[in-house]
């Protein structure tokens, strides 16, 4: 299994020495940094790009429309790939500085009630539901104490973590990380079953559990017998117990909704949680449907009742789905305890083959691999476990090759861009020199059109790395050869029209495919774990440029990026020089070493509205390169 393969790899993964102090210092240093965060965890929605997609869609050529939808099924393909993607190694993610920034970014940004934040779509969180414990089964939804001590064996055997109601809630409102291949265990109509099989189990397991009761059954002995208010209150002091409102009498409020009948909705709703607060002595936060049913009305009577979350249920298959897919918080979805096995597997942040196939229709969608320029610009963060990548494509890509080292976002406004990245890589022999290691050509540049051939020395050591090259209307990436490619006419030999051209470090991915640990050769530092830069284009042909806002290792970073859509990948300067910019803002939690060369993304009405002014034409001469291979 390639899943199988790839925890290996990160597995071995440590993380290195960027200690917690300066994800805590930037925090504490306030506003500058807080935009910082803002400006990276904003998600397109809230921000100017999100302006051009709606001017795009009120716009009168009907190809842009096309393209804007294209983008956005896009994006959400590449969601859905984050879904797919392994959870390696968050505990170790925990101790590190901008897993912390995450989180701080997130407290400050809850999505408005109900709704559930954007940001949950990174992981994948499955409920499981249980009804009663029982040792003979009296219906097909008992569970016996051997089953159920079976499937808590198998949680912890797969390395998932239980987690509690309130942290699910969290991430739901804010996009909080959780524990690695989070699951959350929910019990509902309070049996004694639950009481003496469930509850010592969760005990010798340390795992948390939901627990729903409807009140006016609490110590009922009838054919199934239902927990005391003392057992309930001994569960509820472990701190393993949250006790949710189940109603009072165990009704339907969605027929209760049908025939109108809101005071009595209310009352359920109401005297239910009145009851276990007076009881335990506790604030209910969380309610459960009885039977699943619930409407709109139902739901707008939940929260005018205060709840802060409430779970639903469905016998049908198609409607049970992973927690972050509900439709809001007041309609939590849940898996019946019969699907246990696909529940692990979500909870493995894998999603089941039949629900992967139906969730997300742009992988149906054709990948064209013809380069396009014309795509709006757009930011996403994305990622892999708890690995956060932000990723900009669309646009038009140029360089710009700067008179001396600067930030990315200083350098980038030479040419107007709406987006950079640091570039390939420059001689660290002296501080104020914009000399650059391998042959250098820019349009933006003091030299602009001028090949700088770079050192004779020094260039035959950069043989077989990616050689990029940039035209107005296509990309190529092929491997370096010194005395290929000594020339500007060898370079247009091999892209007629080309402005630009740097040597790159390695193919990250090559053809769609990534790349393997012999393909980076001798270059220092390929497999240690470091902020990475990179530049490509998609499989849309869109171009794409990035860091990683995590260390990781080229080979894995090479694993992520395929997934994520991307077809051909070259990592560029990395370490201390890894520096995004978009719209005048760095991306970055820290100051990145000031670099004098940038792969810059400028909006498609820089240089093509002319283009768009005249015949509508979805085929404008921007489009119909196929993407340069070597
Ligand atoms: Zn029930």
């Amino acid at each position: 299994m390639k899943k199988l393969t790839m925890v290996s790899v990160l597995l071995g993964v440590t993380i290195g020495g960027v200690g917690i102090g300066a994800g805590i210092a930037a925090v504490m240093m306030g506003g500058t940094n807080n935009l910082r965060f803002g400006g990276l965890f904003n998600s397109d929605n809230s921000d100017n790009s999100s302006n051009n997609l709606a001017s795009n869609l009120t716009g009168e050529q009907s190809c842009r429309l096309d393209s804007v939808v294209a983008v956005k099924k896009s994006v959400d393909g590449i969601w859905q790939a984050s879904q797919v993607a392994v959870n390696p190694f968050p505990s170790l993610i925990n101790l590190n500085n901008n897993s912390f920034a995450l989180d701080f970014a997130a407290s400050l940004n809850p999505a408005p009630f109900p709704q559930i934040s954007d940001r949950t779509r990174l992981a994948s969180v499955p409920i499981v539901m249980y009804h009663d414990i029982a040792k003979e089964k009296q219906v097909d939804w008992d569970v016996t104490p051997e089953e159920l001590e079976q499937q808590f064996a198998t949680i912890q055997a797969n390395g998932l973590t239980p987690i509690t109601m309130d942290e699910l809630v969290n991430h739901l409102r804010t996009g909080k990380t959780l524990p690695k291949n989070p699951i959350l265990l929910t019990f509902d109509d309070n049996y004694l079953g639950q009481y003496n099989y469930a509850f010592p189990l969760l005990k010798k397991y340390n795992y948390p559990a939901v627990w729903s009761v409807h009140t006016r059954y609490v110590g009922v002995n009838d054919a199934k017998p239902k927990a005391t208010w003392d057992q309930l209150r001994e569960m509820q002091s472990t701190g393993l117990i949250t006790i949710a409102s189940h109603t009072v009498n165990h009704l339907n409020l969605a027929k209760l909704a049908d025939s109108q009948e809101y005071t009595k909705i209310d009352e359920e709703l109401n005297l239910s949680r009145q009851a276990i607060e007076k009881e335990l002595g506790i604030k209910v936060r969380y309610f459960t449907y009885p039977e699943g049913g619930y409407s709109e009305q139902v739901k707008e009577r939940v929260k005018q009742a205060g709840y802060e979350a409430a779970l639903s249920m469905s016998l049908v298959p198609a409607e049970e789905l992973p927690a972050q897919k509900s439709e809001d918080l007041l309609a939590i979805r849940r898996y019946g305890q019969s699907r246990f096995k696909d529940v692990v597997a979500i909870a493995n942040n894998g999603i089941p083959e039949q629900e992967n196939l139906a969730a997300d229709d742009s992988d149906n969608l054709p990948d064209s691999r013809i380069v396009t320029f014309t795509a709006p610009i757009t930011k996403k963060l994305i990622t892999f476990g708890n690995l956060p990548i932000t990723l900009i494509s669309g646009g038009r890509p140029v360089t710009v090759h700067h008179h001396t080292r600067d930030q990315v976002k200083e350098v980038m406004k030479t040419a107007k861009a709406i987006a950079a990245v640091d570039g390939g890589f420059f001689s660290l022999a002296s501080l104020e020199s914009n000399k650059m290691i391998g042959p250098v050509l820019s349009q933006f540049s003091t030299e602009a059109g001028v090949l700088n051939v770079g050192r004779s020395g020094e260039n035959p050591l950069l043989k077989n790395r990616p050689l990029v090259l940039i035209s107005p209307t296509n990309i190529k990436f092929v491997p370096y050869d010194p005395t290929l490619y000594s020339t500007k006419e060898q370079l247009q030999a091999e892209l007629p029209d080309v402005t630009d051209a740097f040597v790159g470090a390695g193919w990250l991915v090559r053809d769609g495919q990534p790349q393997d640990a012999k393909s980076f050769g001798k270059l220092y530092g390929f497999d240690a774990n470091r902020d990475r830069a990179f530049w490509g284009i998609d499989r849309k042909g869109r171009p794409v440029i990035g860091v990683t806002m995590e260390m990781i290792d080229s080979v894995s970073l090479g694993k992520f990026l395929a997934q994520a859509g991307l077809q051909e990948v070259v990592m560029l300067d990395s370490g201390a020089s890894a520096s995004l910019a978009y719209r005048g803002k760095s991306l970055m939690s820290y100051t990145p070493r000031p670099v004098p060369h940038v792969v810059a993304l400028l909006n498609p009405e820089q240089t093509t509205s002319a283009k768009w002014g005249g015949a509508i034409t979805c085929l404008s001469q921007n489009a119909g390169k196929e993407l340069g291979r070597n």
